[in-house]
């Protein structure tokens, strides 16, 4: 399937215009795990993400749009992010071997690709994620930094910070002019919680309830890493940042199918547009402000994109982004479409 899909024969079964209005450079942060009843962002009584709290209140450099009531499609990574990578969603059962990727629309569209990774690239629990970013004209992992060879390569255990560096690497490697896309792949705030922060950002410890205050800490540190990912892509004058999790966290049951709960649906869904793409782009900065709290699924991530990148595809069908004026409302199911979320 790698091989497949890195021949590009799924390249000839779609078109995609791109005009000189559409975006140049995008940024797309795949989170991990992340619950958005715990940032301060969305309401949460402690302060977890000041810096994103920060950039939403500052829009003298771009803007910042979030989105309040987004779920993710399913509780752990892998089919979670089958569907929200790719052209597969709750409704139209396409089979992943059949099915075109976000990988695969911005190569039709003449960009660069990147993947930037702090998860494992390739085994038995993520195969779905490493053939979607095995098709990227350039991948990087913080694991094979470990050496390691085997099939079961789990991470290094690296913190997210790791990827500042392999991004300035790439984005200066390209000629000026080149379009790019950016996949920034976070270990985020995923259990052990412990492990995914440096020792600055243990904030929260309380006592009572170790767990909470180290996912906590996690969410400080994760709002500190996206912030700055923000930073760097306004310096480089991407015209995008996207960001959500992969899919929500319970503090009891962490995420997993068997023992479900709402917490494991609940994500962040964050949108960034500079200034000057805001300005070209007024009826984007219209629908992104008066849809934000719009019931909407990841599982048509495929569909948001094209619509916030200003592509013209024959695959695009605006009644499926819930940022468009457009958008069909459908109740949403998670798990494998079987447990009703909305009544
Ligand atoms: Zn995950």
């Amino acid at each position: 399937m790698v091989e497949e899909r890195k021949n590009g024969n799924f390249l000839n079964t779609f078109s995609v215009n791109t005009s000189n209005n559409s975006a140049k450079k995008v940024m797309i942060i795949i989170g991990e795990s992340l619950n958005r009843k715990f940032m301060s962002l969305y309401g949460y009584k402690r302060n977890t993400t000041p810096n994103l709290l920060r950039l939403a209140a500052d829009t003298s450099n771009g803007k910042l749009y979030y989105f309040s009531d987004v779920i993710s499609p399913e509780a752990t990574t892998v089919p979670a992010l089958r569907k929200v990578l790719t052209n597969i969603n709750n409704e139209n059962n396409i089979p992943f071997d059949k099915c075109i990727t976000i990988v695969d629309l911005f190569k039709k569209a003449g960009y660069q690709s990147y993947w930037i990774s702090n998860q494992a690239p390739m085994g038995k629990y993520d195969t779905p994620n490493a053939i979607i970013a095995s098709s990227s004209d350039h991948t990087y992992f913080t694991a094979s930094k470990n050496d390691i060879k085997s099939d079961n390569a789990s991470t290094g255990n690296y913190l997210d910070s790791e990827l500042f560096n392999v991004f300035n690497h790439f984005e200066g490697s390209d000629k000026p002019q080149q379009k790019q896309v950016f996949f920034v792949h976070l270990m985020g705030s995923h259990f052990y919680y412990n492990d995914r922060y440096p020792a600055s950002y243990n904030v929260f410890n309380s006592k009572k309830d170790m767990d909470t205050s180290s996912y906590l800490n996690t969410v400080a540190y994760n709002d500190f890493i996206v912030s700055h990912f923000l930073k760097l892509a306004k310096n480089d004058d991407f015209d995008i940042v996207c960001y959500f999790s992969d899919h929500g966290e319970d503090l009891k049951y962490q995420h997993n199918q068997e023992n479900y709960t709402r917490n494991m649906s609940v994500v962040p869904f964050i949108v960034y547009l500079s200034n000057n793409y805001k300005t070209t782009h007024p009826e984007l900065d219209h629908e992104l402000v008066k849809n934000k709290n719009t019931p909407g699924m990841t599982d048509n991530f495929f569909q948001d994109v094209q619509l916030i990148c200003d592509f013209n595809s024959s695959l695009f069908n605006p009644r499926e982004s819930f940022i468009s004026d457009s958008y069909l409302r459908v109740k949403r199911r998670v798990v494998n479409n079987t447990i009703p979320y909305d009544n």
